[in-house]
């Protein structure tokens, strides 16, 4: 199909702030991903106490279900409100803390320690700040990247990753001509060339 009138969209951080300024936020569910309900085996492979990721994170509610599993759970969300609406929402007490590596970034911890969750750009991170993963929920993350940062984006996903990692990625599937996205279109030849 053709995406060629999605190629050149961009959604602006601001924009995006907006969004959630606005309650404008129908990409966030109550309740758990079905997907991720059915394939969590496949994420966690049989092992316990992982480290998984949670790109984009918004205020997923998977990470409250992973951290209870017993995995250690980091997101990265540019909108502070999310973060904290998530904090809020689970009734978690948290604490906040600059991260010395990135300017202006602040790292909200639930105060058990199994939820971290980064205010800052995906961008500004990398394994040297956060680590690297033994698992990545890719859900409303690679189909809200501008189509021009994808490139940038899985590059970095890959880097985040330990060698035995396991990636579940969610991707929509529609006619590019009909929505502007986000969610953007992503083919699976895309995303063959993006991950390997
Ligand atoms: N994964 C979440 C949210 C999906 S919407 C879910 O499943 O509900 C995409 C989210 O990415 C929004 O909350 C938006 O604020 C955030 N976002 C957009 N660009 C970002 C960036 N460059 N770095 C970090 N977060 C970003």
């Amino acid at each position: 199909p053709d995406v060629g009138s999605q190629k050149e969209r961009v959604v602006t951080e601001e924009e995006w702030l907006q969004k959630w300024e606005m309650g404008n936020i129908g990409f966030h569910k109550e309740q758990g991903h079905p997907l991720l309900q059915k394939y969590v085996d496949v994420l966690l492979n049989g092992r316990s106490g992982l480290k998984i990721f949670f790109p984009l994170c918004g205020k997923a509610v998977e990470m409250k279900w992973l951290a209870d599993m017993g995995h250690s759970v980091v997101g990265v969300e540019i909108s502070e409100q999310a973060v904290k609406e998530f904090f809020s929402e689970h009734s978690l007490p948290y604490c906040e803390e600059p991260v010395p590596e990135i300017s202006g970034a602040k790292m909200f911890q639930s105060t058990s320690g199994n939820i971290s969750l980064y205010c800052c750009s995906i961008y500004d991170l990398s394994s040297s700040i956060v680590g690297k993963f033994d698992g990545v929920w890719d859900r409303g993350a690679l189909v809200a990247v501008n189509p021009s940062d994808r490139q940038r984006y899985a590059s970095l996903m890959i880097n985040l990753m330990e060698k035995k990692s396991s990636y579940l990625l969610v991707t929509v599937s529609y006619d590019p001509n009909k929505h502007k996205g986000p969610p953007f279109y992503v083919p699976e030849s895309e995303i063959k060339s993006l991950f390997g």
